[in-house]
Formats: C-alpha cells, sequence, structure tokens
C-alpha cells in the first residue's frame, strides 16, 4: 500500500518526561506515522503549554500531529466533561420539548467564538492538523422518530428556521427539519474547517458509523464537499456495536473510500482498540484488512495500549490488543 498513514490516539497523561521515555518510542515503533493527541478544555485551560511539549516531542519522533477537540462543548466525542457549558448555559442546545439539553448549540455565536479561541490554540501549539472527532447534534436514544426529542430549537435555530421556511419549526422530524439539521452541522463544519484551513492545517472530520437519519448528517457527500478537508473518516467500532469486524468496517471502509477517490482527499478509518474482549484481539488485524481491501489509506486505532489506562474504556487484555495493533501495523508497512 503505497501512502499508508497510520496512527493511535493519546490522551491521559500529561507529563512530558514519561511520554518522552515510554510512551513516544512506543508509538513509533508500533508503525504509526502519526499521533492523535487531545486537546479538552481541559488542556485549554491549564496544559497550553505542556500540550506544546508533547506537540514538539511528537514532532521530533517524525510523526504528524493532529489535535481533536476532546469533548468540547459536548459536541465532539471525549471522555471528558466540559466547562464551556458550565460557563455558558444560555448556549445549551434545546430539545423540541422544551428541555435543555448539555451540549453546545452548533449556531450559538458564543459556541462559535469558543470554537475559533481552541482553533487558534491548536494554531499557536504548531499542530499539522485537527480531527474533528463525530461532531453532531444530541441524540435522544430508543424511541421512535415521532416521539423524537431532537434538537437544536433554541431560540436562534428556531429563528433562522422561521426565516428559511416561513413555518414555525415542526416538534417532529420532517424533511425540512431534516434538512434544517443538517444544514447546521454542514455550516459549523465549514467555519471550523475555513479557519484552519486558512492557517494551513488539514482538517479531518470522521463520523459515526450510523444510518440513523436523525444523526444531523445523513449526505456525507456533502461533509466531503467541505472547502478546506483533507480527510474524511469513520469511526466503525465493530465490537461496540456487536457486528462482524471484517463486514462491518469492510462497508463503512467502502463507503468512505468511494465518498474520497473522486475528490483526492484522504479516506480513514478508525479501528477499535478499546473495550476489546479477550480472545477477540486478532479482530483489529482482520478490520485492517477489511479497510485497506477496500481502499482505505488512512488508518488509527483509538487508543494507546488499549485504553489500559482508562479503566472505562480498557480492553480486557490491553496488552494482547497494542500487541496486535503493532503487529497490524508493522505488517503493512512491511507489504509496502
Ligand atoms: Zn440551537
Amino acid at each position: 500500500v503505497e501512502n499508508l498513514d497510520l496512527g493511535v490516539s493519546y490522551f491521559g497523561n500529561r507529563i512530558s518526561g514519561h511520554y518522552a521515555a515510554l510512551d513516544l518510542p512506543e508509538i513509533v515503533n508500533h508503525g504509526c506515522n502519526f499521533v492523535v493527541h487531545t486537546l479538552s478544555e481541559e488542556d485549554f485551560w491549564f496544559y497550553p503549554e505542556t500540550m506544546r511539549e508533547l506537540i514538539d516531542l511528537s514532532h521530533q519522533a517524525g510523526l504528524n500531529v493532529f489535535l481533536d477537540p476532546w469533548g468540547v462543548g459536548g459536541v465532539f466525542a471525549g471522555e471528558t466533561f466540559s466547562r464551556f457549558l458550565l460557563d455558558e448555559p444560555k448556549a445549551w442546545q434545546i430539545n423540541s420539548a422544551g428541555a435543555w439539553v448539555p451540549k453546545a448549540c452548533l449556531r450559538s455565536p458564543i459556541f462559535r467564538e469558543f470554537m475559533q479561541k481552541w482553533t487558534n490554540l491548536a494554531i499557536e501549539l504548531n499542530t499539522d492538523g485537527i480531527l474533528w472527532d463525530e461532531p453532531q447534534l444530541s441524540l435522544p436514544v430508543n424511541e421512535q422518530l415521532a416521539e423524537l426529542n431532537l434538537t437544536c430549537c433554541c431560540l436562534e435555530c428556531r429563528d433562522t428556521y422561521w426565516q428559511q421556511y416561513r413555518e414555525v419549526m415542526p416538534a417532529e422530524v420532517t424533511p425540512n427539519v431534516l434538512k434544517f439539521r443538517e444544514d447546521t452541522v454542514i455550516d459549523f463544519l465549514e467555519e471550523i474547517c475555513g479557519h484552519a484551513n486558512r492557517f494551513g492545517l488539514k482538517n479531518a472530520i470522521c463520523l459515526k458509523a450510523t444510518e440513523d437519519i436523525t444523526q444531523g448528517v445523513n449526505d456525507w457527500d456533502r461533509v466531503a464537499d467541505i472547502h478546506g478537508l483533507d480527510i474524511l473518516g469513520v469511526t466503525p467500532f465493530w465490537h461496540l456495536y456487536g457486528q462482524d469486524p471484517k463486514a462491518f468496517v469492510g462497508y463503512w471502509a467502502k463507503r468512505v473510500a468511494a465518498i474520497c477517490a473522486p475528490r483526492g482527499i484522504e479516506s480513514q478509518v478508525w479501528l477499535q482498540g478499546f473495550q476489546i474482549g479477550a480472545g477477540r484481539e486478532m479482530e483489529i488485524l482482520h478490520a485492517s484488512e477489511a479497510a485497506i481491501q477496500a481502499g482505505v489509506t488512512n488508518l488509527a486505532v483509538w487508543g494507546i495500549y488499549g485504553c489500559s489506562h482508562m479503566s472505562a474504556l480498557s480492553s480486557e487484555r490491553p496488552a494482547e490488543v497494542w500487541k496486535v495493533v503493532g503487529d497490524t501495523f508493522n505488517q503493512l508497512r512491511a507489504r509496502k
């Protein structure tokens, strides 16, 4: 495979000496050429210069660096909390039943301003790119479509909806509502990707592997067409969703590869390296092969060490998981 990009996410440690001595060599000898550092709101406020050290060390080891707005505003994926939501209750989403939802509205000017500041820090820290990780609107879980308490129905959203459709925003899922929600996500992504792109950063967006139309974005071509997008990825976490690794990962890998190829952007597949059950570690190899066969050229695993250092995400035998990741990545490199 030509031009193979292989990477891993890194989080849970902010002691740069530990990173340099132990973790960074592991990342390199596991065949990675890039690392995704989470840059949570906690990092934004309390660790900016520490993050600069981690990023500089990564660069010195020859790795490309992506930063991930981990859990920022409750909008992106991440096992962390948001201070923005405490500071700015007016920026919360409101669902169709009128209840406050602790996630920032993607149309909120206050949230967009905060995302600018976050991106500016990422730029100052000299990252190569940003991974916009599973951006989405809030989802109700396990309910029938008709009863969905959809977001966002805040004043800002309802006002914009009225201007576009000249009708009061309905509480149920209509074609207009679905289109409006998609517009909300796309418009937000265009703004943040545009900002990063103007400063020469790469933009990667990864989407959840779901066909659920209420997620927000249904038309992935619209995401792929965002100006300044370099990488479109998907997170087909087969074990999490109770799916077959080859079939499930293969299906989603084909889908992103087919969208990316004609546009000349890179396709990325995230491999599940967390919560892997004992004896199922080799599925990471099978999933990787399915993705490569589908034409995907960028593989990343979440996260380092089989997530042994985060009990909520740890695999049953994280050392085994991490070994399979290294064997898989180094095998793929050798094939080249
Ligand atoms: Zn809103």
